[in-house]
C-alpha cells in the first residue's frame, strides 16, 4: 500500500519510514523542515535502499496539500506534523494552536478531497493529564492538559471523533504515545533536538557527549519506589512499527479507536540513569533538583488494547533503548548534518 507520512522527516516519522518501507509498503513524506532535517530522509533511503517522494512544504495550505495528493495517490495518512516542545508551547500559544490544529483541518479536507478516509494520528499520553491512575488505559476519563501542546493533542483528537460522527465512512485511528527514546540500530537516524533538551533521553546522551555539564534530576522527593519520576520509555522502532499496524488496521476498519503505545513498564529517573550507564559502560554526572513544574509523578500505559486488537507489543529493552540512543548520539554528536541541509 502507499502511505502519506506528514511530518516523516522528524523524530518519530523517519522511524516510521523505515518499518513501512522495509514491510514493503511505498510512503509520501511531506514536511516543512521547521525540527527537521532533509538529510534524515536521505539516511532513511540509505538504511532502506528505496526511494521516498518527498515533498517540502506546509501542511497547514490546503492548496499545496491539494497539489500533493493530485500527483500522489495515498491509502491512508499518518499526521505526524506538529510542534512539540512544552514549555515553548506556553510562550507561544497561539503559534503552537494554529499550526497543530490548521494543519490537521487542512489536512482532513484534502484527503476527503481525493476520497481517502484513513488517518492515523500522533496523540500522545499528556491528554490522560495529571491523572495518577496507573497503568493509563485508554478509558480513564481524558485530564485537565497543563500546557497548550497538551491540549493541541487533546483537541485534535475531539475533532478527528467529530469527523467521524459527521461521517462514518472516516476511519480514525488515535496512538496516544508514551515516552518514545533510542532510534534506529544503524546509528544513522535518530532524535535531533534544536536548543537545550528538554526530555531525560537526549539530555542524558547530550551530557554523555560532554555537551551539557551534567544531569539535573527533577525532583527525588515523589511518591515513588525511589522518590523520582517514573515514566513509560519506549524504543522508536517499538513505537514506529504500532504505526504499521495501525495503518494495516485503518485500512480494513471503519470507526474511531484509541491505543496508548507504551511498554506497560514504568521506570523512573534514576533507574534511567543507571541502565544507560551500564549498557554503555559509562558514567554520567548527574545531581538531584528541584521537581520541574508540571511533573506529575507517574506515568505508564496499558498497551493490552493494542495487543489485542493491533497484535502490537513492544518488544526491546530498556537497554536496546539506552544503547541505540548512544550509538546514535556518539556518531552523530551534533545531530544531522548541517552542511548537507
Ligand atoms: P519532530 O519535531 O521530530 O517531528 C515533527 C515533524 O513535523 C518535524 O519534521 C517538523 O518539521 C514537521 N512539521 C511541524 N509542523 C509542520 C507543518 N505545519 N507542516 C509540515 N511539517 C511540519 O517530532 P516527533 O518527536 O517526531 O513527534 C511526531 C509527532 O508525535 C508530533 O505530533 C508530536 O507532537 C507527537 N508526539 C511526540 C512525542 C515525543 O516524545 N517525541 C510524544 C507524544 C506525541
Ligand atoms: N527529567 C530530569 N532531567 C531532565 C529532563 C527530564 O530529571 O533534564 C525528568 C522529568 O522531570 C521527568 C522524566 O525525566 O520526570 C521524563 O521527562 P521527559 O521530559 O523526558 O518526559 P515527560 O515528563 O514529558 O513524560
Amino acid at each position: 500500500m502507499r502511505f502519506l507520512l506528514t511530518g516523516g522527516a522528524g523524530y518519530i516519522g523517519s522511524h516510521t519510514c523505515v518499518s513501512l518501507l522495509n514491510a514493503g509498503h511505498d510512503i509520501v513524506v511531506i514536511d516543512n523542515l521547521s525540527n527537521s532535517s532533509p538529510v534524515a530522509i536521505e539516511r532513511v533511503e540509505e538504511i532502506t535502499g528505496k526511494k521516498i517522494a518527498f515533498y517540502v512544504g506546509d501542511c497547514c495550505d490546503e492548496d499545496f496539500l491539494n497539489e500533493v495528493l493530485d500527483n500522489e495517490q495515498v491509502d491512508a495518512a499518518v499526521h505526524f506534523a506538529g510542534l512539540k516542545a512544552v514549555g515553548e508551547s506556553v510562550s507561544i500559544p497561539l503559534r503552537y494552536y494554529k499550526n497543530n490544529i490548521d494543519s490537521t483541518i487542512a489536512l482532513c479536507n484534502a484527503l476527503a478531497a481525493h476520497n481517502v478516509k484513513r488517518i492515523v494520528f500522533s496523540s500522545s499520553a499528556t491528554v490522560y493529564g495529571n491523572s495518577e491512575i496507573v497503568p493509563m488505559r485508554e478509558d480513564l476519563p481524558l485530564g485537565v492538559c497543563t500546557n497548550p501542546y497538551g491540549w493541541t493533542k487533546w483537541m485534535n483528537e475531539q475533532i478527528l471523533r467529530d469527523l467521524h460522527v459527521s461521517d462514518p465512512e472516516w476511519s480514525v485511528v488515535l496512538l496516544r504515545y508514551f515516552n518514545p527514546v533510542g532510534a534506529h540500530e544503524s546509528g544513522k537516524i535518530g532524535e535531533d533536538p534544536s536548543g537545550i533538551p528538554n526530555n531525560l533521553m537526549p539530555f542524558i546522551c547530550q551530557t554523555a557527549a560532554g555537551i551539557r555539564k551534567e544531569l539535573s534530576i527533577f525532583g527525588n522527593d515523589y511518591d515513588t519506589p525511589d522518590g523520582t519520576c517514573v515514566r513509560d520509555y519506549i524504543h522508536v522502532m517499538d513505537l514506529a512499527d504500532g504505526h504499521l499496524k495501525a495503518l494495516e488496521y485503518a485500512t480494513v476498519h471503519q470507526g474511531v479507536e484509541t491505543f496508548n503505545l507504551g511498554t506497560g513498564e514504568g521506570y523512573s529517573v534514576y533507574q534511567m540513569v543507571a541502565a544507560f550507564e551500564r549498557a554503555n559502560h559509562l558514567t554520567l554526572p548527574h545531581r538531584d533538583a528541584p521537581r520541574r513544574p508540571g511533573d506529575i509523578a507517574q506515568s505508564y500505559a496499558d498497551p493490552a488494547k493494542a495487543n489485542r486488537i493491533l497484535g502490537w507489543k513492544a518488544t526491546h529493552t530498556l537497554d536496546d533503548m539506552c544503547r541505540d540512543a548512544w550509538n546514535w548520539q556518539s556518531h552523530n554528536p551534533t545531530g544531522y548534518p548541517k552542511e548537507d541541509a
